[in-house]
């Protein structure tokens, strides 16, 4: 189905996993995609492939931890579509991993806030001058959260920085809607991704405590993502949609 007309989108860490999925779908539905992520090579492969697959992609080696960074990829991706409408923010860090929370160290929170939230706040704040001049107030923010924002299923910093997007989302929704823009979250379940890869154990024993009966694939997410992206979604703002297999109404 052809639902986006060359317009401009961009996903951050749309490398591998959930943001190329995301981006992938976006282009079969017609959508100008920029893989802004970190990893340079694996985005310019991604984007090649894309191409191949004969949709439009491009790529560009961005950190969402760095201001400028984020502030020429959005720029780039105006220039390069004529059009910035929907913007992704599906980059992540999760550095912490402490059983015993008197573990935790400061470093590892100040990262994973700063990827996670902080990064999602410089692209939003960067893209919402091109996305409010998206033509038919098409404008849209997904951000990407986790059942971890939303629930307890361990890692102290990177759940905190989850449930943060889900403030940021129903704030930035208030503001953003006088300027046509939407900003809504989708907040995946275990999805099985190269985060994954050599767990594959791990993965057999999650599936059998999600109500489905399986885990999500990363298709499962780009199909929330490129709905509420969607003109089928106009009148949906702030929300949060959880991904998830059932796991959260399970627990
Ligand atoms: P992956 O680790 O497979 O891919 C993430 C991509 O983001 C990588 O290419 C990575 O590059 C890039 N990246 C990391 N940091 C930055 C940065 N600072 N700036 C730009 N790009 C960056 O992740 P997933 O696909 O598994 O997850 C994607 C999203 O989905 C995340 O927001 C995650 O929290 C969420 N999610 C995932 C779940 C899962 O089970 N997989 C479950 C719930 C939520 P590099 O290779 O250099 O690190």
């Amino acid at each position: 189905m052809k639902r986006f007309d060359t317009y401009g989108v961009m996903v951050t860490g749309g490398a591998r996993g959930i943001g190329e999925a995301t981006a992938r779908r976006f282009a079969a539905e017609g959508a100008g995609v920029l893989i802004a992520d970190r990893d340079g090579a694996s985005g310019a492969r991604t984007a090649a492939s894309i191409r191949e697959d004969g949709g439009l992609a491009e790529h560009i080696v961005c950190d969402v931890a760095d201001r400028d960074s984020v502030d020429a990829a959005v720029a780039w991706a105006a220039a390069a579509f004529g059009t910035l409408d929907v913007l992704v923010n599906n980059a992540y860090s999760c550095t912490d991993h402490h059983e015993d929370f008197g573990d935790e160290r400061d470093e590892e929170w100040l990262l994973d806030l700063d990827v996670s939230l902080v990064g999602a706040m410089r692209c939003a704040r960067a893209a919402l001058p091109h996305l409010a001049k998206a033509p038919g107030r098409r404008g849209a923010i997904v951000n990407i959260g986790s059942v971890n924002g939303l629930s307890y299923f361990g890692n102290h910093a990177y759940s905190a920085a989850k449930a943060g997007l889900v403030s940021l989302t129903r704030t930035l929704a208030q503001t953003a809607a006088a300027q046509g823009v939407r900003v809504n979250l989708v907040a995946p379940g275990t999805i099985r991704t190269p985060v994954w890869e050599g767990r594959e154990a791990t993965l057999t024993a999650a599936a059998r405590i999600y109500p489905l009966g399986r885990v999500g694939e990363p298709a499962d997410i780009a199909a929330a993502v490129t709905f509420l992206a969607s003109a089928d979604a106009s009148w949906i703002t702030g929300v949060t949609l959880p991904v998830d297999g059932g796991i959260l109404g399970s627990n």
